[in-house]
């Protein structure tokens, strides 16, 4: 049979072919990827050559590229598009990653050589690439088990498999929850409050279950809108516990057992790598360090903010009980009566807003921040293969006319998409033994108002800020110029990651810059 995912892809920009992909591709192409990465590694700790930088290290960074390639389409896919196919592709394959890791991290050979040649080396010898690929290589493999003894290896094995297993069930259960419960409307009075446009949504969502009325949805553009809007309190609330419950109830999604095994198995994996818990395995590997000082982090936030929070909520419960709450104000109820008091001060409300924040121009101003601060340019392309019609590619490149990378981007919600917003790459940037620079392919996914039969998709405020966070990623990614892939891009320390996002952040609210994009869609009114 042949095989998409093994074969050269022969699409523009050696792109992903999501067109010619299968769910049944994935178990074959895995085994096969295996293996050969497996021979691949082989040559490496059998090597009766004295180690190297360049024969272990370097060797041990550009092997398996196919395979982790491809275990990222399949990870993604289980993401943004995935189905009851990719689920158990994705379960089946998720064990035996974590196993093909296991026995590059726990294999003795390799981590002599590894350590070798780190003992023998000198942070002067080498250019900062360099010296940082050998550091890292050595610290994951001591911080990940490469010292334990055969007994420890053995358990170590087990708890990464069966971790591996667990979080992949957790994120189903939650998906398939998201997607159980909807809240069906027949009866016109119970869309008191709520907008036209979040009306007019839920009546399209009703159609497409071919339903009368109008359905609403835990999918963030259906839940925001209807937890900020809703007059009826009891609906309010009845979706909020929807929401919560998720994964929570007696049935076969619940995720309490899961959460439980979790929590003990990180524990004892942590004790087994010799940290007393298990932030403070994490955090070893982070800019924070150490558990007490992020301790000292959040006390110092709560200390600062609590105050500032109490004084909100006697605001919040008595501007309540001015609009007719006879009772204590509820979770249910705060987006709801802070909505209405940020109306009743500024008067101005996310309803007012949206029409002035139409996806199109907003893309387009992002798009334009990235000239002005980077000197980048976006080219649609309408070729290269996509996994949902909703994606559209961009090509970018620099002022030289030289191609940086490419951008999908996948707005809206679906059943077979996770929610939230988040970036990630088909490809990493990284520069080939012949000195041929790759460029990366960048994805963002989000969950953003749909288009309506007469509208088109008209942002929040929050939308806006998020899609200008999830662009920072996208450049961080983008803008990579490093020779390894597994430092490439947003391949930094995890609590470093969030800091290109946050600068984007700041240009929601510049006026000069919304000035640029806002402008209302129907009249032109700025
Ligand atoms: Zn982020």
């Amino acid at each position: 049979m042949s095989n998409p995912l093994l074969e050269k892809f022969n699409t523009p920009f050696d792109t992903i072919p999501f067109d010619k992909i299968k769910p049944k591709h994935f178990e074959p192409a895995f085994e096969e990827l295996f293996s050969s990465a497996r021979i691949e590694i082989e040559s490496i700790w059998k090597s009766n050559n004295a180690p190297t930088f360049e024969n272990t290290l370097v060797a041990l960074e550009r092997s398996a590229s196919r395979l982790g390639r491809i275990a990222s389409v399949l990870y993604n896919l289980n993401v943004a598009e995935t189905g009851k196919e990719i689920q158990e592709v994705t379960r089946n394959i998720s064990p035996k990653l974590a196993e093909f890791r296991n026995d590059i991290i726990l294999n003795q050979s390799l981590f002599e050589r590894i350590k070798t040649v780190y003992e023998e080396s000198k942070k002067g010898d080498y250019s900062i690439e360099d010296w940082k690929l050998l550091d890292k290589t050595y610290k994951d493999f001591v911080r990940n088990g490469a010292n334990l003894d055969e007994t420890s290896k053995k358990r170590y094995r087990e708890i990464t498999q069966e971790l591996s297993q667990l979080t992949v069930d957790f994120g189903e259960n939650v998906l398939a929850e998201t997607n159980n419960y909807f809240l069906h409307i027949t009866d016109e009075k119970d869309l008191s409050g709520l907008p036209e446009d979040v009306i007019d949504q839920a009546h399209m969502e009703a159609e497409s279950r071919e339903l009368n009325g109008w359905v609403f949805t835990l999918q963030f553009p259906s839940y925001g809108p209807f937890m900020k809007y809703a007059d009826n309190r009891q609906l309010r609330k009845q979706v909020f516990f929807a929401y919560a419950k998720r994964s929570v109830q007696e049935n076969a999604y619940n995720n309490t057992g899961i959460i439980e095994k979790i929590v003990n198995l990180r524990l004892e994996l942590a004790n087994i790598l010799g940290f007393k818990t298990y932030s403070d395995f994490v955090l070893s590997n982070r800019m924070a360090e150490r558990t007490e000082k992020v301790w000292s982090f959040l006390d110092d936030l709560l200390k600062a903010s609590m105050p500032v929070a109490q004084k909100e909520v006697e605001e919040m419960q008595h501007f309540a009980a001015e609009n007719g709450l006879n009772d204590t104000l509820q979770i249910w109820d705060w987006s709801y009566y802070s909505e209405k008091l940020k109306k009743a001060k500024f008067d101005i409300d996310d309803e007012m807003t949206r029409p002035y924040f139409q996806l199109e121009k907003v893309e387009k101003g992002v798009f334009d921040l990235a000239k002005q601060l980077f000197g980048l340019y976006f080219r649609q392309n309408n070729d290269v293969p996509i996994y949902h019609n909703d994606v559209k590619v961009f090509e970018v490149y620099d002022e030289k006319n030289t191609f940086i990378s490419l951008l999908y981007m996948d707005y809206f919600p679906r059943e077979s998409k996770k929610g939230g917003a988040w970036m990630t790459e088909y490809e990493q940037q990284h520069i080939t033994r012949n000195g041929e620079n790759v460029r990366p392919h960048v994805s963002l996914v989000f969950n953003f108002t749909k288009p309506t039969k007469t509208k088109p998709s008209l942002l929040t405020y929050t939308e806006v800020t998020t899609l200008l966070h999830e662009f920072g990623h996208a450049l961080h990614g983008m803008l990579s110029n490093c020779t390894y892939e597994s430092l490439a891009g947003t391949n930094v320390y995890r609590d470093f990651v969030e800091l290109p996002s946050q600068l984007l952040e700041n240009w929601a609210d510049q006026k000069k810059w919304l000035n640029q994009i806002a402008s209302h869609f129907e009249t032109g009114e700025k």
